[in-house]
């Protein structure tokens, strides 16, 4: 990319990154397997509760990876409680939950983790500061290790890769709140069990927190400012939110905190926007997060945000020629762990390796962790028919019972049953696909709301990307019994007028 390489003698790094995260760690192990003079910085301000961790940023230690944690643990509760004793396990009535095994399991494997990427930053050659950097020039950074006097270094170019932490409203907007919630920061390393629990929110972290916390037994009310995760598609996010419902979570629509305060036995009172008052032992705030860019000396090198504090990047490069930047500092990019490194990679190869390849960010699978997880790439129906038309759309549907749920009949929970009769869990598994008709039936947009959402979406992930059509889909021979056969043979459409929920068979597909 910069053909003055030579130039990088005067420095003492050719490249220094700021943030040891999913982005950061990605970019400087790569591009020292480049032969570059590589130092990256890392350091955890606490949380607003206190809590510190360890090499490797949000993914590693307050993110993904304790979330899929817990989220596995709560799964094993649904299977342990409603299935075994159907499929011959003795289990009995009392099966109870530890809280704070789980959390010794979650934080003993983050340890492990924290572990192997110090080694694996050692193993490239990557210099590891463990200190706060912060620019004093365009190429000049400061740090100051504990017990030590400031210390100043040189790069030639910079990658700032600090990502985001989460945001809790300030005491003018919600007296208490500061002070008395924590976020997802704390919740994977909490002491103590987290009990009856508010989760503030509505999007991806407030969704997998309350949907492990109900699955793990603890009683749990979701307060929604608008809508279930806006911006992805209406029908499968409405879909979530059901199943949520049918395993047990509360949701108070359209509701927002209003006050908060202690009670003289340590919980927490909620006033809330619609009048109502109640008392919780935790409340998780979910509310979205803020790029973790003010205290960087932005100033002193001439770095532009955008008001959120995000960078409006071309190709990962700020309005200094010289300063990179990846991952959940980027302006209107996906906040995704696998997006960040792969941004990483790419950018090392074209500052270090004579690459012109660039970062795709169109197209990118994600997936929500609920119970009944919501896998989706593309497009959803609603920014479909704005982008092509109510007439150039073709939405094909496919609900159903997954075959080892039916088996066992799987019920509700109580809260959600409105009698006797009304029991049984209804059919969690939607399949949509999303496909335009004037594009010969291309799939713009593929959905599914259903066990196992992640697995299933990265390989259908790739047919989107390549541009499969629904003909490519209804010739691919299924898997049997699974449920991701049930994209091989869909034959509803939403404009048939006839109902696309499956009445009995084996799961997603057909037995014959
Ligand atoms: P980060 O991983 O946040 O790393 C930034 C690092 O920089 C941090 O260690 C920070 O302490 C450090 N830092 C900040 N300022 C400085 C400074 N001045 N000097 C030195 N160091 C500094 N994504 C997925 O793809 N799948 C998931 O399932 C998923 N689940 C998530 C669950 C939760 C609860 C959360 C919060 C996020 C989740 N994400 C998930 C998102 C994912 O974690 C982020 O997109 C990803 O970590 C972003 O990587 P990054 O490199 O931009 O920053
Ligand atoms: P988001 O920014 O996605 O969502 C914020 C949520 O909080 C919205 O529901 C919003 O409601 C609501 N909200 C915002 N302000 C307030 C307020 N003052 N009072 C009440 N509600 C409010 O944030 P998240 O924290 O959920 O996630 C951040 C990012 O992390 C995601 O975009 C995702 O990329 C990443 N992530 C990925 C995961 C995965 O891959 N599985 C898991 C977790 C996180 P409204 O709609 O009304 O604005």
């Amino acid at each position: 990319m910069d053909s003055e390489m030579d130039g990088a003698e005067r420095y003492d790094y050719d490249l220094i990154v700021i943030g040891g995260g999913s982005g950061g760690m990605a970019c400087a192990k790569e591009s020292a397997m480049q032969g570059a003079k590589v130092a990256l910085f890392d350091f955890v301000k606490p949380s607003t509760q206190g809590t510190k961790w360890g090499l490797g940023g949000t993914c590693v230690n307050v993110g993904c990876v304790p979330k899929k944690l817990m989220h596995y643990g709560a799964l094993l509760g649904g299977k342990l409680h409603h299935d075994a004793a159907k499929y011959g396990w003795q289990v009995g009535k009392d099966v109870k939950h530890d809280w704070a095994t789980l959390v010794q399991t979650v934080q003993n494997h983050v340890k492990s983790l924290n572990f192997s990427y110090r080694s694996g930053l050692r193993v490239a050659n990557v210099t590891y500061i463990n200190a706060l950097a912060k620019f004093t020039s365009p190429h000049h950074i400061t740090y100051t290790l504990k017990g030590k006097e400031p210390t100043t270094v040189s790069g030639h170019y910079f990658l700032i890769a600090t990502g985001g932490r989460p945001q809790i409203p300030p005491e003018s907007e919600v007296p208490g709140a500061l002070e008395l919630s924590i976020t997802s920061d704390d919740i994977f390393s909490l002491k103590r069990p987290p009990g009856k629990t508010l989760v503030v929110g509505a999007s991806y972290i407030a969704l997998e927190c309350a949907g492990f916390l109900t699955e793990l037994g603890f009683p749990v009310t979701v307060a929604v400012r608008s809508i279930l995760l806006r911006g992805f598609d209406r029908q499968c996010s409405e879909k979530v939110g059901e199943m949520m419902f049918n395993l047990g979570t509360r949701f108070k629509m359209q509701v927002t905190p209003k006050r908060m305060s202690k009670t003289p036995d340590g919980q927490v009172e909620v006033a809330f926007s619609n009048g109502d008052v109640e008392a919780f032992d935790t409340v998780l705030y979910a509310t979205g997060r803020h790029a973790d860019t003010k205290g960087l000396g932005l100033d002193k090198a001439g770095l532009k945000t955008a008001a959120n504090g995000k960078f409006e990047c071309v190709h990962e490069q700020t309005n200094v020629p010289h300063i990179f930047a990846v991952g959940d500092v980027l302006f209107g990019k996906p906040e995704l762990t696998p997006v960040a490194i792969q941004a990483g990679e790419i950018l090392a190869r074209r500052l270090f390796a004579q690459s012109e390849a660039r970062m795709d960010y169109e197209n990118v699978p994600t997936t929500i962790f609920t119970p009944f997880e919501y896998g989706c790439v593309g497009i959803s129906e609603e920014i479909a028919i704005e982008r092509y038309g109510e007439n150039d759309i073709e939405t094909y549907l496919f609900e159903f019972m997954p075959l080892e749920l039916a088996a066992a009949h799987r019920e509700k929970h109580p809260q959600a049953c409105t009698s006797e009769m009304d029991v049984d869990l209804p059919p969690p598994c939607l399949a949509k696909l999303v496909c335009v008709s004037s594009l010969g039936e291309r799939v713009m947009g593929f959905h599914y709301v259903g066990q196992n959402a992640g697995e299933m979406t990265q390989g259908f992930a790739l047919a989107v990307r390549l541009g499969a059509k629904k003909h490519d889909f209804d010739t691919l021979v299924g898997i049997h019994p699974t449920d991701a056969e049930s994209f091989t043979a869909m034959t509803v459409t939403r404009g048939s007028g006839e109902s696309w929920v499956a009445t009995g068979g084996c799961g997603g597909g057909k037995c014959g």
